[in-house]
């Protein structure tokens, strides 16, 4: 058996060897306990860079594509950031050793309830976890310096687009559900939206209203 600083070492190499060299990145990767955000049969496989199943049929997404959508994002310290699709709450917890704050919506309540128990317990104090659906952005919120979307949609949500502030950066994975979809960078400027392809990726569905525990 080796150890679980052992297999820390071996996680923070294999992302570096997939090409994550941002430090600012790799620093909160390392702060996280990706083990902290899994729970039951898969609980073991924390540090491998594969998704996993998470409870509600949702994932846990893979370390690599977790940094480099964090990597594309450039947070800043002063950023207040939204993420939809809270999930596990992984990502979040990322995103909260970079920015100022960070909202984080999901629809379905348990995994909005899961995470925010851990983040208490991990003492994770600028992250607030709603239960909302997404594709309506986070009005109340807006504007937003970065928008992150962790499920994928056909085209990037009319109402997010506008709850970026000029000079804002939206990272999403675009395209149909279970067919390979491509990670977008938004950058939102004075006269209008500039589009980078990053890659391709697979994310689950941006799916509208709440779960139906929810509704
Ligand atoms: N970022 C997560 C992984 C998210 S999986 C992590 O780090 O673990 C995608 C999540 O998007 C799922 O939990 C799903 O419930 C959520 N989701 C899908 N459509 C949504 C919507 N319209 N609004 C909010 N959350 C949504």
């Amino acid at each position: 058996m080796i150890s679980a600083a052992e297999r820390k070492m071996q996680f923070l190499f294999s992302l570096r060897s997939r090409g994550v060299t941002n430090k600012r990145v790799l620093n909160a990767m390392e702060k996280v306990d990706r083990g902290k955000y899994i729970r039951g049969t898969f609980e073991d496989r924390a540090y491998e860079d594969t998704p996993l199943p998470i409870a509600c049929g949702q994932t846990i997404s893979q370390p690599s594509i977790v940094a480099l959508m964090t990597e594309a994002l450039d947070v800043q310290p002063r950023d207040k950031v939204l993420e939809i699709g809270t999930g596990s709450g992984y990502q979040a917890a990322i995103l909260s050793q970079l920015a100022r704050r960070i909202y984080t919506v999901d629809r379905h309540g348990r995994l909005v309830r899961a995470a925010r128990s851990i983040f208490e317990a991990e003492d994770i104090s600028n992250i607030t976890a709603l239960i909302a659906d997404g594709s309506r952005g986070l009005p109340d919120q807006a504007p937003f310096d970065r928008i992150l979307l962790t499920a994928a949609s056909e085209d990037p949500p009319g109402p997010l687009l506008s709850q970026l502030r000029v000079g804002g950066i939206m990272v999403l994975p675009v395209g149909q559900s279970n067919t390979v979809q491509t990670l977008v960078k938004i950058v939102k400027t004075e006269t209008g939206l500039e589009y980078h392809e990053l890659r391709s990726v697979r994310f689950v569905p941006l799916l509208e209203g709440l779960g139906k525990e929810n509704s």
